[in-house]
């Protein structure tokens, strides 16, 4: 809890929102001596209100970059290093993480725990000012419609006028920033839109003998559930699928239960297992790129870029576009570049960055969540594919983000899947004992 007043002067830049975007910007800034508010209306250790987040290894080399300790945002969470994917009982595929950064496993993070440690860590920079527990109410502009600061309310419900001479909005998927300054929204789509909830559960059974195996289970209906192994013996188990069909008409708690004993490999899972958490959720997540800045701000993280969570790739983003925007703004800062320059090539290097990521989650979950397959085709393309070696590995390089988007899976890679399926189902016809 923080009752302190920041100081009258001016920030190079105010940075609402103290989370993976927004703390890892004041890092960067703070470490080239830029003068940083950052302002969050949440008090840490918190977690956020919706995120039940595996933290991918691509993310973990980032956080190398600021200097935040493994063990210190991992702590007792179990290394995850398999992930199995079940169709129905047709057919299941098991796939390995992919190394990144010297890492061949994963985490589902105690996002309290890591977002705590980012907050901690901003004590560091002499630079940076945190203040929590203050809700930034609106922009403040100047006569010529720039903007030059915040109003915000303080815990003990002082209102303040704060200047600065950017505002960033690290702000998140409902963005305050991005309503007051009025960023358009640049390109959406919401034809794939998927909602979901999710609990965690202790004294679940094993994933066959390995208690860290992720498992993804799909009964090709629209819906598929998560079982993400984590701290202390948990696991965060989530039912998502197709916003069109999410209809929690009453009880979410009811409508979540019914959810996961639709899955009956699963509800095995759960049958001596406690449920230890209350149900959060989301309806309709967003997919969308908002307009990165305007005069005197600028937008960071899910504030700028939203998508489908079914990819894991929130944090990453979030993490990575704060690097691009911070380079930017330190250049702006020395005078190298205008405010102009700044965010143009800010947006132009994050677009680059994110954005066929982007459409290949949000083709995925077409593919996978909103395409209802007939069962031959399950039992013979789909399970060709999905459980063909190389399809495998590029699927986990992708989410390492170490293979590019656009071609993780050409036709290629597609029809020797194929090829390999076919020829594989023949042998084993041929050679199986007849009668
Ligand atoms: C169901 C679900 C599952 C997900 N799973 C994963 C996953 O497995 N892996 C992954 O990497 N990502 C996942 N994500 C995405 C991930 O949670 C986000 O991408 C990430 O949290 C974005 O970080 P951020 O810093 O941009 O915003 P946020 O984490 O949303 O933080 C924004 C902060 O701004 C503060 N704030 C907002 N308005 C104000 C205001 N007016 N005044 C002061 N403070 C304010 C809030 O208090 C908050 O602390 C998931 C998301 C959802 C919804």
């Amino acid at each position: 809890m923080s009752t302190m007043r920041p100081t009258p002067e001016t920030y190079d830049a105010i940075i609402v929102g103290g989370r993976p975007a927004g703390a890892s910007l004041a890092m960067r800034l703070g470490r080239q001596g830029m003068r940083v508010l950052i302002i969050d209306r949440a008090n840490f250790p918190s977690a956020p209100p919706v995120s039940v987040p595996f933290l991918m290894n691509s993310s973990m080399s980032l956080l190398d970059e600021l200097a935040v300790p493994e063990s210190e945002y991992a702590h007792d969470a179990p290394r995850l290093r398999h992930f199995f994917v079940e169709y129905k009982d047709y057919f299941r595929a098991h796939y390995a993480v992919s190394e990144v950064g010297g890492r061949d496993y994963i985490y589902t993070v105690d996002r309290e725990r890591l977002d705590g440690c980012l907050w901690n860590h901003l004590a560091r920079f002499d630079s940076v000012t945190r203040l929590e527990g203050a809700h930034v109410l609106s922009l403040e502009r100047d006569t010529s419609g720039r903007v030059s600061g915040v109003k915000l309310r303080l815990e003990d419900g002082v209102e303040q006028v704060v200047e600065g001479r950017c505002v960033v909005g690290a702000d998140g998927r409902y963005s305050l920033v991005a309503r007051q300054a009025g960023a358009r929204v640049t390109e959406q789509r919401t034809d794939v839109d998927t909602s979901a909830l999710y609990a965690y559960w202790s004294g679940y059974a094993p994933y066959d003998a390995d208690p860290t195996g992720i498992q993804i289970h799909t009964e090709g209906d629209g819906f598929c559930m998560i079982v993400m192994p984590t701290t202390q013996g948990r696991a965060g188990v989530v039912f998502q699928g197709r916003s069109d069909r999410f209809n929690v008409t009453g009880d979410a708690q009811t409508y979540y239960l019914e959810g996961l004993r639709r899955y009956p490999a699963l509800w095995r899972r759960l049958a001596h297992a406690t449920q230890v958490s209350s149900i959060r959720g989301i309806k309709r997540m967003g997919n969308l790129y908002r307009q990165a800045g305007g005069p005197g701000w600028v937008l960071v993280g899910d504030a700028f870029h939203q998508k489908d969570s079914i990819d894991a790739q929130g944090i990453y983003d979030a993490l990575l576009e704060s690097k691009l925007l911070a380079a930017a703004l330190v250049d702006w800062k020395q005078g190298a570049i205008s405010w102009e320059q700044a965010i143009e090539r800010y947006e132009r290097e994050a677009l680059s960055a994110t954005r066929s990521m982007f459409h290949a989650t949000l083709d995925r979950v077409k593919r996978e969540i909103y395409t209802e397959l007939p069962s031959w085709a399950a039992r013979s393309v789909l399970r060709w594919t999905m459980t063909d070696s190389e399809y495998m590995r590029r699927f986990s390089l992708l989410l390492a983000r170490r293979i590019d988007p656009e071609a993780w899976a050409p036709p290629g890679v597609l029809l020797g899947a194929l090829a390999r399926g076919l020829t594989g189902d023949l042998r084993r016809l041929i050679s199986s004992p007849r009668g």
